[in-house]
């Protein structure tokens, strides 16, 4: 590996400010965890509902295990794919208003999976400059030409349809951005697609259990349908608080998928006693509003907190309040003296976010208290 250079550049990581390493968490996902035995208060989780650790869906989960152990000991289409899955399959598709559902076993896999799927040489696919990761590189990895426009901006996307000459066309956008917190414009979007004869796509990975009446996320917001968004996209390691990915939409959406998506067909299936949590998790999160409204109430308290303090918050509605720093460097010293505080908040840097874009990035749970928000609020105060 000599001629790799890797120390140097792990080396020039570190002087940027820009190296990256994992904190070892040695509690379950909660409001509090303990860190080096130490417990702090956590704002950087994407558990929005407190479900990862709900005792009714470990109960699920526990049942779930002993009824059919613990691997699915093979792909959906050998012999893995069990009636949990099925299940929750069908719970999907109704709670989203689709005709069918699939799941996957990651949400980085649905997306590669359905846009090699769908798409290939001569095709376009056009992507928002913000996209999560696995969208971008599930539109490279199909082979059709990638375009992106500027961030939510449907002018920028109208102009690159105009010069597009492919037959086949997506437009892809997360719902909720995920390093920004704020929200696509998605009945333009949806209109735009139609009068393009495009297709437009929808990761919706932090809208799901926060966004929507009973939680559809944002399509259930903007109340669009099948007909508006026929690939919609959404995972269960956030609100849902489990692990895993779905995609809803017609049944040759999903046939298709089921015949021609490699990352559904080549990977083993998920635990069905994490399909059994999920679906617990489903109905928790359609049933118990109180989780949302509570969310809603901990991010105007945030928000109002952190404009009387002079912080450049973002324009996010959502679970998702980035503070914008700039500067990797002080970034990462503001978050490790938050961390002496007892609050984690983790830094956001390049290349996960553009140069200069350095964030705080904080994120809220129904299980946070008024009094958890003010604990932030001081913490910032006394590191800003
Ligand atoms: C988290 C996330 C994914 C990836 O989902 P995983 O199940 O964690 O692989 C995809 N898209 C968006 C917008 C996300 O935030």
């Amino acid at each position: 590996m000599k001629d790799f250079a890797l120390e140097n550049e792990l080396e020039r990581l570190k002087q940027q400010g820009l190296y990256r390493s994992r904190r070892v968490i040695e509690s379950p996902q909660a409001i509090r965890i303990i860190i080096d035995g130490r417990k702090v208060l956590n704002f950087c989780s994407n558990d929005y509902l407190g479900l990862a650790n709900h005792p009714q869906v470990i109960a699920a989960f526990q049942q779930a295990a002993n009824q059919y152990g613990i691997g699915s000991g093979s792909a959906h289409l050998i012999c893995g794919h069990s009636t949990a899955h099925h299940a929750l399959e069908e719970e999907i598709a109704t709670f989203t208003g689709r005709e069918r559902a699939l799941l996957f076993s990651t949400g980085y896999m649905a997306n590669i999976g359905v846009l090699s799927a769908l798409l290939g040489r001569g095709d376009d696919v056009l992507e928002d400059k913000l996209n999560h990761a696995s969208l971008l590189d599930g539109g490279l990895l199909s082979g059709a030409g990638f375009k992106r426009y500027l961030h939510a901006n449907t002018e920028s996307l109208e102009q690159k349809l105009k010069r597009s000459k492919a037959v086949k066309k997506i437009i892809v956008t997360d719902g909720v951005f995920s390093m920004d917190g704020d929200v696509a414009p998605l009945v333009e979007l949806a209109n735009i697609a139609q009068q393009n004869d495009a297709a437009l796509m929808v990761d919706d990975a932090h809208g799901f259990g926060v966004l929507g009446q009973t939680g559809g996320g944002l399509v259930e917001h903007c109340a669009l349908t099948q007909a508006d968004v026929p690939i919609l996209m959404g995972t269960f390691g956030k609100a849902f608080g489990t692990a895993g990915a779905f995609v809803a939409g017609s049944n040759a959406l999903i046939e298709t998928l089921i015949q021609k998506s490699r990352p559904y067909i080549y990977t083993t299936a998920m635990p069905a006693a994490i399909a059994s949590a999920t679906s617990t998790s489903l109905e928790l999160l359609i049933n118990e509003c109180w989780r949302r409204e509570k969310l809603r109430t901990l991010i105007m308290q945030f928000k109002q907190g952190a404009k009387q303090l002079g912080l450049s918050i973002m324009d996010s509605n959502s679970a998702i309040q980035p503070i914008l720093v700039g500067d990797p460097q002080k970034a990462v010293a503001m978050s490790q003296n938050l961390l002496e505080l007892g609050v984690l908040v983790t830094a956001i840097r390049p290349p996960t976010v553009a140069k200069g874009q350095t964030r705080l990035r904080v994120t809220f749970s129904a299980n946070h208290q008024t009094s958890d928000v003010n604990s932030l609020l001081n913490a910032l105060e006394q590191v800003s």
